[in-house]
């Protein structure tokens, strides 16, 4: 039996470590900067450093590296050893103030939007404090933020960072209205639910399209599909149980909080969900854990899928974003409070909530799109591109109860006092029936539903931070100069939900009626990626992420372009994927199986009257197919030499969308059609049966 408290963490040098093992005056002074984000002395950082290398030389480690996470969406490392001549032929393990703090890789091969021409000096990486260092394959990783040397950031870590401090500025700007002097720092804090597919690795490693593109591109319905919703919390199996349980012990020694796991509503589809911690937390755990899911599979002869959408025909994976904003004082401020005016509080950090997901949706929307994440949004299995909110019919009832008040009596402290007196006894429950929202007030959090499962959650939260920070931004400047602050904070709670309750939509978000509703009410519906992203270098846009210090107009620019490439190179990847999977793999499959089909019909002929109706039948269908798939693969190849040609990104990407994407649609179609008909033996990739079905 193994001691779990003890297991949990041991590969971190958190705060435990740092106490027993940093002078009391060092400690103090890095507790200093990780909480009010104070200057770290080199003097510091040299002890501190010392006592990391002692830590981790002990448990075996030669090397370390600054682990950040550059725009790619995963995470990048390089690793150095702490080995240093000592003059004599000799060699002493040492680790610097200096290499802790700071790094210079040479990051020329990373995406930078256009950021740092690739002939200009390199990028350099810092220690991020708040997140702690920690230790993954026999090496110490310094969680770091990555910016080029004119100081744009050249990763996802420091905008993240930026809108958290943007939140917490705001944040505490309201709360000292309320007379709140305690508060010194206002977190936003995430729980990241976590989708994923289980499949065999040998299966895995017969599917050119699963190892390139990470979904299959092909592939026949097979006869079971989700329809008897048998999987969704099922018993799990042998083998992937095994999985989940080392799977667990592995994130627990990296102090991540791992603690739901169960089956999902496709065959072999997973979830895993952490326990909430801040938002930068959160998102370094959660590369970490998609990538602890990709080894930990290998090891059991597993492979773990990511995308999207790996298989047309049953449930993709998403990843279900529980965020919230509290204080260092422990309240939850999406918490409902036991007075009146703590109630008062709550209902404006709602309101701000719902206002910033009115005004930016498109923003909100840019933040979940991707080329992956396409096949998911408005198909029936995940939220629609319409993003929309869910607060329950109790918090909805009391929200227009407030503003119906102000309306009808005019007596707007009272209604204001009557309404929030009924909340403390707000149930929770009631609030978490709505499965079908993209944004879901969740009883004490909301919980944002659109993200893809391969998504860093960086850019969602760096959004949702800013969006409200924003608002709040407003709210303080518009209540710093109250005259009466109760009925003032009254009014603004009823205008803002006046102003913008058409983002409230408590009703089925899969249905056709929704779509027209809210067409309606004009909200935005940005179907594809290539819809959606102009939205990110709006005006709007460049003003808002510039005002909080998020992006600057440049640091937009390049994630605009690098998401756009990503977009076009994603599809290009899989375009030429097709190609050679069609080339190489099908069209022998079925010039095999036909050419056995002839032979037997031949044969048939010279013994005698024998009935050939099935052969004929047979070889008529997969010709005729055959032909028709040679003239879909022609016009997909003809597709991509077209997409070399030189065009503007918008126009670039838009093809990708309208014709390669087309394109491949109508390929599929054919080569699915044929597999149906050619005989298992023949054809070259393994089933949808043998991919969903063969963990046991
Ligand atoms: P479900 O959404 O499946 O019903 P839960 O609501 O229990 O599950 O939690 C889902 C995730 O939300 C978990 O990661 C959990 O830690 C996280 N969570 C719970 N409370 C908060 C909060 N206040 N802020 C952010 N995340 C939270
Ligand atoms: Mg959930």
């Amino acid at each position: 039996m193994k001691d779990i408290p003890n297991l949990f963490g041991s590969m971190v040098f958190n705060d435990a470590v740092m106490k027993s093992r940093l002078p009391k005056d060092i400690y103090n002074a890095l507790k200093k900067t990780m909480l009010q984000g104070t200057h770290l002395e080199l003097d510091v950082a040299n002890v501190v450093a010392n006592a990391m290398k002692d830590w981790a030389v002990e448990k075996g480690v030669t090397h370390f590296t600054h682990w950040f996470q550059p725009m790619t969406g995963i995470t990048a490392e390089k690793h150095d050893s702490f080995i240093v001549p000592d003059g004599d032929g000799c060699a002493i393990m040492a680790f610097s103030g200096k290499a802790l703090v700071k790094g210079e890789p040479d990051a020329s091969s990373f995406p930078s939007g256009g950021l740092r021409a690739t002939f200009e000096a390199r990028g350099y990486t810092v220690w991020d404090i708040t997140s702690y260092a920690f230790i993954k394959d026999g090496t110490l990783c310094i969680p770091t933020a990555f910016c080029s040397h004119s100081g744009e950031a050249l990763d996802k870590k420091t905008p993240l960072l930026r809108s958290m401090e943007a939140i917490d500025k705001q944040a505490l700007r309201v709360l000292r209205l309320f007379g709140d002097t305690d508060v010194k720092r206002v977190m936003s804090n995430v729980g990241p639910e976590q989708e994923y597919f289980l499949i065999d690795k040998e299966m895995f490693l017969k599917r050119p399209d699963l190892m390139y593109c990470g979904r299959t591109l092909f592939g026949a319905r097979p006869p079971k599909g989700q329809e008897l919703d048998d999987h969704y919390f099922g018993t799990l199996k042998p083998r992937v149980a095994a999985y989940m349980k080392e799977l667990d012990e592995e994130l627990w020694k990296l102090g991540v909080y791992a603690k739901t796991k169960h089956n999902e509503v496709a065959p072999a589809q997973h979830e895993l969900a952490p326990v909430f911690t801040t938002a930068n937390i959160a998102t370094d755990h959660n590369q970490l854990a998609m990538e602890l899911m990709k080894g930990v599979a290998n090891r059991h002869g597993l492979a773990c899928l990511l995308h999207e959408k790996p298989f047309a025909g049953v449930n993709g994976s998403g990843k279900h974003n529980n965020w919230s904003i509290s204080t260092d004082t422990g309240v939850n401020l999406l918490e409902p409070g036991e007075t009146p005016y703590e109630n008062a509080q709550f209902l404006l950090f709602l309101v701000a909530v719902i206002k910033a997901v009115d005004d930016y949706q498109d923003l909100l929307r840019v933040s979940v799109a991707s080329a992956g994440n396409d096949h998911r949004l408005g198909a029936n299995e995940a939220p629609p591109a319409i993003v929309s909110m869910f607060l329950g019919d109790e918090l909805t009832g009391i929200l227009e109860a407030l503003e119906a008040g102000a309306e009808y009596h005019n007596e707007k402290k009272l209604q204001m006092e009557i309404g929030v007196t009924v909340l403390p006894h707000f149930p929770k429950d009631t609030t978490d029936r709505n499965r079908t929202s993209p944004f879901a007030f969740t009883g004490n959090k909301f919980e944002f539903r659109m993200l893809g499962s391969a998504f860093s959650i960086a850019g969602p939260n760096i959004i949702l931070n800013t969006v409200v920070a924003e608002v709040l931004r407003q709210f303080a400047d518009e209540l710093e100069g109250a005259s009466d602050f109760n009925s003032d904070l009254a009014s603004l709670i009823k205008e803002t939900f006046r102003n913008h309750k058409r983002i409230i939509f408590n009703g089925n978000n899969y249905s056709d009626e929704w779509v027209a509703e809210a067409g309606r009410r004009g909200l935005s519906n940005l179907k594809t990626t290539v819809d959606a992203l102009p939205a990110f270098v709006s005006p709007k846009s460049v003003e808002l992420f510039a005002r909080h210090h998020i992006f600057s107009e440049f640091e937009l620019h390049s994630r605009f372009e690098i998401l756009m490439e990503g977009y076009c190179k994603t599809l290009h990847i899989e375009a030429l994927t097709m190609v050679d999977m069609v080339k190489g793999e099908i069209i022998p499959a079925c010039i095999s199986y036909q050419n056995e089909l002839a032979e037997l019909l031949e044969r048939k002929k010279v013994c005698g009257e024998y009935d050939r109706s099935l052969e004929d039948h047979l070889l008529g269908n997969i010709s005729k197919l055959s032909s028709c798939m040679l003239k879909k693969l022609t016009v997909l190849q003809n597709a991509i030499i077209e997409s070399k040609e030189e065009k503007e990104i918008l126009a670039h990407a838009s093809f990708y969308r309208d014709k390669i994407f087309g394109a491949m649609s109508e390929l599929r179609l054919v080569v699915d059609e044929l597999e149906t008909l050619v005989a298992r033996k023949h054809w070259p990739l393994p089933t949808y049966a043998e991919l969903l079905y063969s963990v046991v």
